[in-house]
């Protein structure tokens, strides 16, 4: 569905991404991991379309999507759900989720897309008029996911939803994402949560420095003497 072939990228002339290269196939999910500042994000916004690369090729559904504007990578089924959320918090629950429907197509299935999102999500549903603002961490985790549905995505790039969330609250977020999967939804899950991650993923890639240093099935990667070390401190 999703591949990165030789991603060389950066800002300016600081390179972040060295020849990163990455497939998600249909009704996966795929686990990216890696430390601050291994270069998610980077990757993330050139999938995405916020930044250009130096080099390689980026094909989505069998289409080139390197260099084309976000909002038309977005129109063709990639939503992205940021890292820090970015919800609009001036507005209200219910505003903030039909943003999520501007791509076309979507728009005009919004009812219908919305009815969904609150059975996915109640607690949206019981307070769809209350500014965005005064949700907590976890209600806004779930405001961000429920509005990059609203473009009733194939493929959802999730980033780093477990942030500053509590325990409790992180294992009721990856439930919703293993459910979005059973919903027929691809995920491409970016995460520092390695242990969790891993338990919900089919395959992971791990990003250090730029580089993908290893991939494999996830029970591969959580038996790995590198792996335990540096991301679970055993
Ligand atoms: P984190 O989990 O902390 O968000 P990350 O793996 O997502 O980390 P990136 O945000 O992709 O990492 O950052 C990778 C590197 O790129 C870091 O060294 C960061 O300082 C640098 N970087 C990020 N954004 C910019 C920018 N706009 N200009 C210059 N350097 C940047």
């Amino acid at each position: 569905m999703l591949k990165v072939d030789k991603l060389s990228a950066g800002y300016g002339n600081i390179q972040i991404l060295w020849d990163v290269s990455l497939q998600v196939n249909k009704g996966e999910i795929v686990a990216l991991i890696g430390g601050n500042g291994a270069g998610k994000s980077t990757l993330v916004r050139s999938i995405t379309g916020l930044l250009g690369a130096y080099s390689g090729n980026i094909e989505f559904l069998d289409k080139k999507i390197s260099g084309l504007e976000p909002y038309k990578i977005a129109e063709l089924g990639l939503s992205h759900i940021p890292e820090g959320r970015r919800i609009f918090t001036e507005m209200s629950v219910r505003e903030n989720l039909e943003m999520g429907a501007y791509p076309k197509n979507s728009w005009k299935n919004r009812k219908k897309t919305l009815s969904s999102v609150y059975e996915m999500f109640p607690r949206l549903k019981e307070r769809e008029r209350q500014l965005a603002r005064t949700f907590s961490g976890g209600e806004q985790q779930m405001l961000a996911m429920g509005r990059g549905l609203m473009s009733l995505p194939k493929l959802c790039i999730i980033d780093e939803p477990s942030n500053g969330l509590a325990p409790k609250v992180v294992m009721e977020i990856f439930e919703i994402i293993k459910n979005m999967r059973a919903q027929g939804i691809t995920i491409l899950l970016i995460e520092q949560n390695v242990k969790q991650t891993l338990e919900i993923s089919d395959r992971a890639y791990v990003l250090e420095n730029g580089r993908i240093v290893m991939e494999g099935d996830c029970a591969t990667c959580l038996a790995s003497a590198h792996i335990k070390k540096a991301y679970l401190g055993l």
